[in-house]
């Protein structure tokens, strides 16, 4: 069954993140060969729009409003409902990221629609469009099908493939008009924390630490890593709770849940609620002076050793590759 599907792409100063893309291809398995329109909202994003049409959308509707510049629960749901009123889709895919879990469930609530949160792969498979996604902490996987309504879905990011850029690719870019009104909220002003580096949600490559590290100073030599390997560095609670480091790069079930190709856990016992935010790392190192630390138990490499040792002794190889 053919459907049309809409997907939201999510700018971060008028630029596209990475998981726009990686939706739009769920979108194209969602859509089974029916239209897939993509949706950007924001101030100038007219451009971003045509990056959603070069990775796989057939056309975009830009709705461009200096109230949706930044993200506010009811700027966005009124855009979202404007344009799902005006294009009636069968289907809606989202990035499971910090938007994605806002605004999903309240666009779900507002259609009577059911929602499948966090799907880390889509396939059509027995007629059915079935979407995996990671339950119990990241101990099971479920599959879900949608049996009536909207197939209505946000993905983890770094977990479906996107389509291969194609700058010749060519569609619509329709701009719509939506009055937005009535913000409970109001965005005055946008401070950012001077993070480094890569943002630790879309990383390919995660250099963690744990409170094995022992001072922030002790994060240096993660940081240098994570550096000659283009990543990010991340942290266990234990590492945050200690003022290791910022709250904001702690992984697991309380803090984010990454996917990178690379984790390198450093100095990190492995509590269960960690491996929730880390397990599905695609290839998983672990660096622990206790060859019982639980942490190996889900690692692919094990090192036992002293990570003030083994980190600066990686660091010095990758350097020489
Ligand atoms: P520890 O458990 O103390 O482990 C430190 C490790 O470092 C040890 O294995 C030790 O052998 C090793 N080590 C020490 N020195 C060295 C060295 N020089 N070289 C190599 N290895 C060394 N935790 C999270 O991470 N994320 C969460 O989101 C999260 N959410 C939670 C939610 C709830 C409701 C609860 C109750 C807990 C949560 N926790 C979370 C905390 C979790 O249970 C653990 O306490 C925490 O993950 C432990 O952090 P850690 O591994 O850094 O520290």
């Amino acid at each position: 069954m053919s459907r049309k599907v809409i997907v939201l792409g999510e700018t971060r100063d008028s630029s596209l993140r990475n998981v726009s893309f990686e939706a739009v291809a769920a979108a194209k398995t969602v859509a089974e060969g029916g239209e897939v329109v993509g949706v950007v909202f924001g101030e100038a994003v007219a451009e971003a729009g045509k990056e959603l049409i070069h990775y796989g959308a057939d056309r975009v509707i830009v709705v461009e409003n200096e109230q949706l510049k930044q993200y506010s629960s009811d700027g966005y749901t009124q855009a979202l409902m404007a344009v799902i009123d005006q294009e009636n889709p069968e289907g809606i895919i989202l990035g499971h990221t910090s938007l994605g879990k806002d605004l999903a469930p309240r666009v779900a609530g507002k259609l009577g629609s059911g929602l499948i949160s966090d799907a880390i792969a889509v396939e059509e498979a027995g007629g059915n469009i079935v979407f995996t996604r990671p339950i119990y902490s990241g101990k099971a996987f479920e599959k879900r099908i949608v049996t009536e309504g909207i197939v209505f879905a946000t993905i983890r990011p770094n977990n479906i493939d996107p389509l291969e850029h194609d700058a010749s690719r060519s569609g619509d870019v329709q701009s719509l008009s939506v009055d937005i009104k009535d913000l409970r909220t109001v965005i005055k002003e946008v401070l950012r924390k001077a993070t480094e580096g890569v943002d630790l949600s879309e990383a390919k490559v995660i250099v963690a630490g744990g409170r094995g590290v022992k001072s922030a100073e002790g994060f240096e030599p993660l940081k240098e890593l994570a550096d000659v390997l283009g990543g990010a560095v991340g942290a266990s609670r234990g590492a945050c709770d200690a003022d290791y480091c910022d709250y904001a790069l702690q992984i697991g079930q309380t803090g984010k849940v990454v996917t990178p190709d690379l984790y390198i856990a450093c100095g990190i016992s492995g509590a269960i609620q960690h491996l929730a935010g880390m397990s599905n790392s695609k290839v998983i190192v672990a660096i622990n002076k206790d060859p019982e630390a639980n942490i190996f138990k889900v690692a692919d490499y094990g090192i036992v050793g002293d990570l003030f040792e083994v980190v600066p002794l990686l660091t010095e190889e990758i350097k020489a590759l």
